[in-house]
This record gives C-alpha cells, sequence and structure tokens, in this order.
C-alpha cells in the first residue's frame, strides 16, 4: 500500500509513528527518512531506539545535532531531500524493509526540494511486499492519485493560535 497522511491539521507524523508502533508488534521492519533537514524532534528519536532494531529513522545529511534551531542554507535542504530521495529509491525498490516512511516528503516537493516526477519513479519501482508511507502537507494530486490511502489532517484548532508554544511531548 500508499499511505498519504496530509493537510495542515497536527498529526501526521504522529500518524506514521502510531502505525509504527503497531507494525513492531508485529515484527514488521520499519526505516523512517527525513525528507526536511531538522523536522525531527528530540522525543522521538531517543524513543524510536528503544523499539530497535524492528524501527529506525535515518536523518539523512546529517547526524542527530542541531534539530531544533535549523541554520541550513537552502543548498544543504536540496542536498538533504535529494540523498533521502536516493536511499528511498533503493529501500522502497527491494525488499529490506517491510514499511519505508518518508516524513514531510510532500512539504520537501511543496518546497520544490524534489521534484513530482522523481517521487513518481520512486513509487513506480515499489517492491511489492513494501509498504509506504508518505507525509507531509500539501501532498500533490498525482500522488494522491497513485496513493491506496489518504488522509488529511484538517486543523481546527492549533494552540499556536492563541501564542502557545510548542509542548514537550506533545509537539517534539
Ligand atoms: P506532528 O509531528 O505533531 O504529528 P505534523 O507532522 O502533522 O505534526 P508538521 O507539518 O510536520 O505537522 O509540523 C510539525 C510541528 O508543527 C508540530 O510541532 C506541530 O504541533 C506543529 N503544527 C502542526 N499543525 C499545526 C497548525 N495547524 N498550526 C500550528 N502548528 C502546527
Ligand atoms: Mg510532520
Amino acid at each position: 500500500m500508499i499511505i498519504v497522511y496530509t493537510g495542515d491539521g497536527k498529526g501526521k507524523t504522529t500518524a506514521a509513528l502510531g502505525l509504527v508502533l503497531r507494525a513492531v508488534g508485529h515484527g514488521k521492519s520499519i526505516r523512517m527518512i527525513q525528507f526536511i533537514k531538522g523536522s525531527w524532534h528530540y522525543g522521538e528519536m531517543s524513543s524510536s531506539s528503544r523499539l530497535s532494531p524492528e524501527f529506525e529513522m535515518i536523518a539523512v545529511g546529517k547526524g542527530f545535532v542541531g534539530i531544533m534551531d535549523d541554520t541550513s542554507t537552502p543548498q544543504q535542504h536540496t542536498d538533504t531531500a535529494r540523498q533521502a530521495l536516493s536511499l528511498a529509491l533503493k529501500n522502497i525498490s527491494d525488499s529490506t524493509f517491510d514499511i519505508i516512511i518518508l516524513d514531510e516528503i510532500n512539504y520537501a516537493i511543496h518546497l520544490g526540494l524534489v521534484s513530482e516526477d522523481d517521487l513518481l519513479s520512486v513509487l513506480d519501482s515499489r517492491h511489492p511486499d513494501v509498504d509506504v508511507v508518505l507525509t507531509g502537507n500539501y501532498a500533490t494530486d498525482k500522488v494522491i492519485q497513485v496513493a491506496d490511502l489518504v488522509t488529511e489532517m484538517r486543523s481546527i484548532k492549533h494552540p499556536f493560535q492563541k501564542g502557545i508554544r510548542a509542548k514537550e511531548g506533545i509537539d517534539f
């Protein structure tokens, strides 16, 4: 299956992580690849090791440092997203992992860091035993078309609107 979590509401990455929790319970192997440099937070990075070796998170092109303050240049963002896509191609076209999560891929396309055509050809090369999860707002029509399951998170309220900053354990 190709699963898409998109929309402007909170819950896209956490929905993917919820799926990880479920899949690990069935002994599935899952790899999550980060497309936007700095988009991962401390909470899931430290707890993910507890689901090891079934689950692993890969931050391409950098170590797990400096994630709260993004000081990357546009070129570094592009390089990260492209490297992430070539890793995605490798992992989606063979069956080393049962599930591959491309976190913030939709947003990376929206920002022009990777092309929609490149993503579509990666999805086209998908090994039939591999499930793929794509997160990020602004999923394109073509991505929605090739997906089997698409959920749009729609924001009704977010504490940010009241000026409440990101909360530990809830947002990061
Ligand atoms: P989460 O990781 O919490 O599931 P997400 O993946 O749906 O969120 P992203 O676009 O990746 O959302 O943004 C992540 C951060 O932005 C989180 O701290 C989240 O609380 C915040 N966020 C998500 N939606 C909104 C919104 N509608 N207004 C303000 N902040 C938001
Ligand atoms: Mg997210």
